[in-house]
């Protein structure tokens, strides 16, 4: 039989490649606005007739083409970006492919005007189809335009695919929306059919992203800032209460290059979880830059896919980081307590597995304790349940106290929670006696405890503010420092199905974390030689029974979810129940606690952990 295989003619290979490139008009102008970008242009003008179906115009200001790039630049895999495999590695630009012109020229009518600064002339081609139509030199201004007529001419199949001329349209905004936010320091114009659409000038980037949703954008961002080793994020985020129904304001920039990416965007859900409506969608606009090295760009034709050396971190960075914003700018808890910087995420992350990282504490600090002798107390009393330690530190963070400071004096601001009806708050306990015997918490029904307010009384649940300030406790502790852990005087067996003693050693090291010192693991029985200081020995085995049968339903798949899981799970074992009488001081401590906590005002399984009535709540109810 004779030989049957060709190889196909350069117009029909750049044809059939450019459909990769190539999908829509969108995508000829993602391309043309990146060149551009690219060519370090300060001035960009997209002009658009008919969606895209009849003009994609790009014009610039950037470096423009010397006469023989301006051929080159239609050949696949011409590019002055890369040179060798290595640079892939190395990459500051958005192109590098080589193939957006040569795909573009491939199936359109295109028209290109360029001019190096240094040069009289420039050049002027027209290429239809792949093929060279003229060439001649032009008297031109600096920079670049390519305009881009009858796109799809030669393949009618995709051009009848085309959508509607609104969804076409949409698909051209989002791109040029998508460039513009991720360069403010370049002016970008936009007209569809002869009227200017966007107008943006050079800018920061908060107000490049004002200039683009208009309306009330600017009220609605929160601001995020992280700097670690291996990603430096900036950017905003939208306030909850601005959240949509729909998945409209949400992107992700990865040194300056839209990306989608579905685990980030988990990661920011998380930090906003507890704070939206079912389904709500938050905005957020947030730029991260990361080493080149550190990313692949290449997995995807059109580059808004890239892999992540450690996307674990990333997550978690992300996450605390969005979670810290919401709560500094006063949205997520009702408190508005200063930053401090103890309570930063620290970031360890060279050698360690991603982990959930979360604020410091101080382990010895024993709220039982008078200040004079702390430390004597702690030693004596470290199993108690109600041991638990906080973050909270005396000379830099806002205490609880200051929630009682209206009572003393009027007119002082201290927490949101205060601000409301000084008149009236004041004016009930304003410099009085009584004020001085006024007990500060009471304990009702074992279940609640009760304290009066600035602007009227706060009503906290024992059971989950005290889940609150165990699970943030134990997340320190696994993601930050160890915890010191109390030895047993005689080791402790404990017997486990095969299942669940795969799981404690899949678990071991956050265990240990967290305090538990295994002396050995076997295969049905685990002999435990130290307890975290604030579980005691009858409540080992009912803890860890707990936290098996808790990861048995959902076993999370990274270290990260696992540490959150035991953490949870560990608290709600060991938080004081409901029906549990405390007294005045440990009221006291656990009001203190809680709002030591970086989310006070949820539990871990995001439920309230405190209410308010302001004074005005009950006028209202006694003059009925
Ligand atoms: P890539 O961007 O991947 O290099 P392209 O096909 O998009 O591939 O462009 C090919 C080359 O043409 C670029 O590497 C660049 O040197 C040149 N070029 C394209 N657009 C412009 C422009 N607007 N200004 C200056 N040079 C450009
Ligand atoms: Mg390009």
């Amino acid at each position: 039989m004779s030989s049957i295989i060709q190889l196909l003619p350069d117009h029909v290979a750049n044809q059939i490649a450019a459909g990769e490139v190539v999908q829509r008009p969108a995508s000829v102008v993602k391309e043309l606005l990146e060149n551009a970008v690219d060519a370090n242009a300060t001035d960009i003008k997209l002009i658009i007739k008919d969606a895209g179906k009849s003009l994609i115009q790009v014009i610039d200001n950037g470096k423009g083409m010397s006469v023989t790039d301006s051929r080159l630049c239609f050949e696949r895999h011409a590019t002055s970006k890369i040179r060798q495999a290595e640079d892939l590695f190395s990459l500051h630009t958005k192109g590098f492919r080589g193939e957006a012109l040569a795909s573009i020229a491939a199936i359109a009518h295109v028209e290109m005007k360029t001019k190096q600064e240094q040069e009289e002339l420039g050049v002027h081609i027209i290429i239809e189809g792949s093929k060279f139509v003229s060439q001649e030199p032009a008297v031109l201004p600096k920079g670049t335009s390519f305009a881009i007529k009858n796109l799809f001419f030669n393949i009618p199949a995709r051009r009848n695919f085309l959508k509607s001329e609104t969804v076409e349209q949409r698909h051209i905004v989002d791109e040029f929306q998508r460039v513009a936010m991720a360069h403010p320091n370049i002016h970008f114009t936009m007209y569809h059919n002869g009227s200017e659409m966007f107008n943006l000038p050079i800018s920061n980037f908060r107000q490049r992203i004002v200039n683009i949703f208009a309306g009330k954008t600017n009220e609605k961002l929160v601001p995020v800032k992280e700097e670690t080793e291996i990603v430096n994020l900036h950017g905003f985020i939208g306030k909850p209460e601005f959240a949509k129904k729909s998945r409209g304001e949400q992107f992700f920039f990865v040194n300056n290059r839209f990306i989608k990416s579905g685990y980030l965007h988990h990661a920011v859900m998380a930090a906003y979880e507890g704070l939206l409506k079912d389904g709500a969608q938050p905005s957020y606009f947030l730029y991260l830059e990361v080493p080149p090295h550190t990313i692949d760009i290449n997995i995807h034709p059109t580059k808004t896919e890239i892999k992540f050396d450690d996307e674990h971190a990333l997550y978690a960075i992300l996450r605390s980081a969005i979670k810290h914003s919401l709560g500094q700018f006063n949205v997520a808890p009702v408190l508005d307590f200063d930053r401090d910087p103890n309570l930063d995420t620290p970031y360890q992350y060279q050698n360690k597995e991603a982990e959930y990282p979360t604020i410091q504490f101080d382990s010895t600090f024993n709220p039982f304790a008078d200040d004079s002798n702390d430390r004597e107390l702690a030693k004596q009393k470290p199993a108690k349940a109600f041991a638990a330690p906080s973050g909270y530190r005396k000379e830099t963070q806002p205490s609880w106290e200051s929630l009682y400071v209206g009572l003393k004096q009027a007119g002082q601001e201290v927490t949101e929670m205060t601000f409301e009806n000084d008149a009236v708050s004041s004016s009930l306990f304003e410099e009085n006696e009584i004020e001085q015997e006024v007990k500060r918490t009471y304990q009702i029904h074992k279940k609640y405890i009760v304290s009066p307010i600035k602007s009227g009384m706060v009503i906290i649940n024992q059971k989950r503010a005290h889940e609150r300030i165990l699970y943030e406790e134990f997340l320190t502790n696994m993601t930050v420092h160890q915890a010191s852990s109390q030895q047993m005087l005689f080791p402790l067996q404990l017997y486990f199905s095969a299942v669940e003693i795969d799981l404690i050693r899949e678990l071991q090291h956050s265990l240990e974390n967290t305090g538990f010192l295994f002396e050995s693991i076997t295969e049905d029985s685990i002999v435990i030689s130290g307890l975290p200081v604030n579980v005691t020995e009858s409540e080992v085995s009912i803890v860890l029974e707990e936290l098996l049968s808790d990861l048995q339903d959902g076993i999370p798949d990274s270290s990260f979810c696992q540490n959150d899981t035991i953490a949870k799970s560990m608290a709600r074992s060991l938080a004081v129940k409901t029906g549990t009488y405390l007294t005045e001081r440990e009221q006291e401590n656990l009001v203190h606690n809680l709002f030591a906590c970086k989310e006070p005002n949820v539990s871990p399984f995001q439920k309230p952990t405190f209410i308010t009535m302001s004074v005005e709540d009950l006028d209202k109810k006694f003059s009925l």
